[in-house]
């Protein structure tokens, strides 16, 4: 028997990457899935490839008003939620002290402010015994060049999995972060290293890699079936680490 039988999912930033990956995943999986994204030309394009009766929904994930509209979209849509991965993020590469507020300000609202309010606002429509993501990041326990403010948004990740893990334990609803280490995405080429820069970077990521590459959202897609799925029944309030070893150098 397929996995997800019988359950939703909503995935946000679920139009490319990891997340587009990961619908898929679920979706081959028995579940009937929903993705949210910023642009409804790739929401609607992504919601065709995953096939399966799954609803594309337009939105910013900084705007609570958007979750609200998620939230209500759900209920009436699938009727309940079992699965919700907070995925959608966005990184610029600086050195701190280059930093400005904007750059500052856009990390922390989508990547922590986002995850919050979607959790918060999703929790009415989730069922017990569901399964909250937290797509986190390998940069959030890593020293990196230029990532400090990235890496601050994502740390947010962990502290509100292990809170959460405790705060939803009487529903039964489990929390666990995947922290990505560095994955073949689009998000390589967002990062504001220059282009004729682009190769020697990636080159020194995949050099720091114990397996020697980047990951592929294939990989990444896995580790979040698993989180999602009966599979981790008893783990909650973990990070689970898709980094190819990066962690241990
Ligand atoms: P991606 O750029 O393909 O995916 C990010 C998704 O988030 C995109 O679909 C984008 O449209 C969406 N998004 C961004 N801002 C949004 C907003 N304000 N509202 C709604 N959607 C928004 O890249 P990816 O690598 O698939 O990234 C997925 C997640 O993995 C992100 O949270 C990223 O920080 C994290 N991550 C990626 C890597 C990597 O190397 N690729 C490493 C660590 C963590």
């Amino acid at each position: 028997m397929a996995l997800l039988t019988g359950k939703t999912a909503l995935i946000t930033g679920g139009s490319s990457g990891i997340g587009l990956m990961t619908a898929k995943r679920f979706a081959a999986e028995g579940a009937r899935v929903a993705i949210t994204g910023r642009r409804g030309d790739l929401v609607k394009k992504a919601t065709a490839e995953i096939g399966q009766g799954a609803m594309g929904i337009v939105g910013d994930v900084s705007d609570t008003a958007h979750h609200d509209h998620v939230a209500t979209q759900i209920a009436a849509t699938f009727g309940g939620l079992d699965i919700y991965m907070a995925n959608a993020g966005i990184i610029t590469i600086r050195p701190s002290f280059d930093v400005n507020e904007e750059e500052y300000d856009a990390q922390f609202a989508v990547n922590a402010r986002g995850t919050f309010f979607g959790v918060q606002k999703m929790l009415p429509a989730m069922r017990d015994g569901g399964s909250i993501i937290l797509t986190g990041s390998l940069a959030s326990e890593k020293v990196l060049d230029g990532h400090a403010v990235y890496a601050g948004s994502k740390a947010a990740m962990g502290a509100f999995a292990r809170v959460w893990a405790i705060e939803l334990k009487s529903r039964r609803i489990r929390v666990n972060v995947l922290s990505p280490g560095p994955t073949d995405t689009d998000i390589v080429n967002k990062l504001g290293v220059p282009a004729d820069k682009l190769e020697e970077f990636e080159a020194g990521m995949a050099a720091a890699i114990p397996l020697g590459r980047f990951g592929r959202p294939e990989e990444l897609a896995e580790a979040a079936l698993f989180l999602a799925s009966d599979a981790s029944s008893f783990i909650t309030g973990i990070n689970l680490r898709v980094d190819g070893g990066m962690a241990l150098l």
